[in-house]
């Protein structure tokens, strides 16, 4: 952490802990300019006008950040469409080798792009540094898979030995991204790494709450040695820019809500482009009858406050077997009672802000309509004023029923719902319950059997004995979600293809789909059939 960062003005404050009578939290988050000096000319824009973004630790403005007209989008998608005709005649090792240069630099640079992110969203350091740590194992990953992935692949010919057929992956063209600011430099470059591995230019649009996040990693892409116009960045309202983005792009890659997504599904589906939506979820964990009871409330409360909950991946419903229940509960609520919340850039914190006061509020309203009609606090249930604008505290619900908001609307904040099981197979459909797919958990000291139970599970991915960082940070894997949670996956092999499209190329040798000279039609079909039968026998694909 830099010497210049503001001080944190309150520590150790568990979520019931008193205010500091001393301390105004708006006191201390202005930004020095040189910190993002530049950064706001990486925006593609000539309307001339800028708009301010706050920092949530304050509500103070960090900076005005210039707007991008749909004019701006189309010279935005012509330098990306002129830099992305050389870069695909560039090699993968070239590509790895920036790749592996930027993985570097997001290492070396991590306390800057953590104090951005603090800044920005507000959240807690220890939060803020998973971000890096995710760009980092996606450069390395993408750097050493390239081949494994891009390179031209053999295919069974249709006639073995004189049919060679090879098939090749070439870039889409230019993609669009559009991304939330939850996860403000993960979300604003994860996606698009693949993207330039496989031969693309990419335009992006961040969040307008978390531009200068987003403005570094494109700055770090460049110092990486990416060429400039290769990574466009526009800013603006998504209701304004993203049909201007669909309308040029070959791909779109969106995360964000369900309700967002469906639109731009629909945009895409007018142009005939594909689209990878990572969406919302309403995540179950599970904690079965054998589970480490210690090992699972430590977890438990990552799963559940992890950025203050604003995390497509992290749990707002536990299912607690009967069996565990009170000696987990008793050790959940504890841990999440501990956890100390204190604003501001440094190590130590257990929890951040909300970003907004939209966040605030849709949290506050799931915890008032559920106490209303009946469900218990266990823990946490207040903002924090005297923390931050934006503050809630961790907080743990119990007796939540389906009338209730929370039940089954994603709360996006740091709040769970805690229900007991005593039949898995029960707990199972519950976890199923509702439209979303998108990661579960499942706490158990028998690995396989836990294994099966996870093949019940409608989401596109499950963590045994974790929350949801094992598969996020397992590159390999694809993840995303299932239902209402998206379509497509990021990571792995998946996270890769999407932006390629295929191209077979079969070459023909000696014999040709007609009959040679002096051969009938229907002799022609019958040596045919006779070699299919035989095929067949000889065990041929
Ligand atoms: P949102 O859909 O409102 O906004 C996300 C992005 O879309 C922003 O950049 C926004 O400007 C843009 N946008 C908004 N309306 C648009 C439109 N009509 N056309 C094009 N772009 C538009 O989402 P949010 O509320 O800011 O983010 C939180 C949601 O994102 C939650 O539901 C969360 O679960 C989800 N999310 C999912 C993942 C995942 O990987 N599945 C990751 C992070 C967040």
């Amino acid at each position: 952490m830099s010497a210049s960062s503001p001080s944190s003005p309150a520590s150790g404050l568990g979520p019931s802990g008193p205010a500091d009578p001393e301390h105004d939290p708006r006191a201390s988050y202005a930004l020095e300019p040189e910190r993002i000096a530049g950064l706001t000319d990486l925006v593609v824009s000539t309307s001339g006008e800028s708009v301010p973004t706050y920092t949530p630790l304050s509500g103070q403005v960090l900076a005005m950040i210039p707007q991008t007209t749909p004019a701006d989008v189309e010279e935005a998608y012509r330098r990306a469409r002129a830099a992305q005709r050389e870069w695909a005649r560039t090699s993968l090792e070239h590509r790895s080798a920036l790749m592996l240069k930027l993985h570097d630099l997001v290492l070396d640079r991590q306390d800057e792009i953590m104090d951005l992110i603090c800044w920005e969203s507000g959240k807690a350091r220890k939060h803020a540094f998973d971000e890096p740590l995710h760009i980092a194992l996606t450069a390395r990953y993408y750097a050493r898979t390239a081949h494994d992935h891009l390179d031209t692949e053999r295919k069974i010919g249709v006639v073995p030995g004189l049919t060679r057929v090879e098939l090749n992956r070439v870039p889409k063209g230019v993609v669009g991204i559009i991304s939330p600011w939850n996860y403000p430099f993960t979300m604003a470059l994860c996606d698009g790494l693949p993207a330039l591995m496989a031969g693309n230019a990419v335009v992006t649009k961040p969040d307008a709450q978390t531009m200068l996040t987003a403005l570094f990693g494109a700055q770090l892409l460049r110092e990486a040695g990416f060429p400039e116009d290769l990574w466009q960045v526009v800013a603006g309202p998504g209701r304004v820019l993203g049909g201007e983005m669909i309308s040029r792009s070959d791909y779109i890659c969106f995360t964000g809500s369900t309700a967002t997504g469906k639109i731009i599904a629909k945009q895409c589906a007018e142009q005939l482009i594909g689209c990878s939506l990572e969406l919302g979820g309403k995540n179950p964990i599970i904690i079965l009858r054998d589970a480490d009871v210690d090992r699972a409330a430590e977890g438990a409360v990552r799963a559940s406050f992890s950025n203050a909950g604003q995390l497509c991946v992290s749990m707002e419903r536990m299912f607690v077997a009967d069996q565990v229940y009170d000696r987990f509960l008793e050790k959940f609520v504890a841990r999440t009672k501990a956890m100390r919340l204190q604003p501001g850039l440094e190590w130590g914190s257990d929890m951040g802000s909300l970003i907004s006061q939209d966040q605030l509020d849709t949290v506050t309203a799931h915890v008032e309509d559920a106490v209303a009609k009946g469900a218990r606090v266990l823990a946490g249930g207040k903002p924090r004023p005297d923390l931050g604008p934006y503050y809630y505290e961790p907080t743990i619900l119990e007796g939540v029923t389906p009338d209730m908001t929370c039940f089954g609307d994603e709360t996006f904040g740091p709040v769970i719902a805690l229900y007991r099981f005593s039949d898995e197979a029960d707990a199972v459909a519950r976890a199923n319950d509702g439209e979303y797919g998108l990661n579960a958990s499942i706490y158990s000291q028998d690995g396989k059997r836990a294994r099966a139970i996870a093949r019940h599970i409608k989401c596109g991915t499950v963590n045994i004995n974790e929350a949801f960082a094992a598969t996020f940070a397992s590159l390999d894997a694809p993840m995303g979600g299932m239902r209402q949670s998206g379509m497509g996956r990021r990571q792995g092999a998946e996270g890769i293809h999407r932006y390629t499209e295929t191209q077979s190329v079969a070459t023909q040798r000696l014999m040709r789909f007609a009959p040679p000279p002096g051969v009938s039609d229907k002799m022609f079909a019958k040596i045919f059939t006779a070699n299919l039968r035989l095929m067949k026998k000889l065990g041929a694909k």
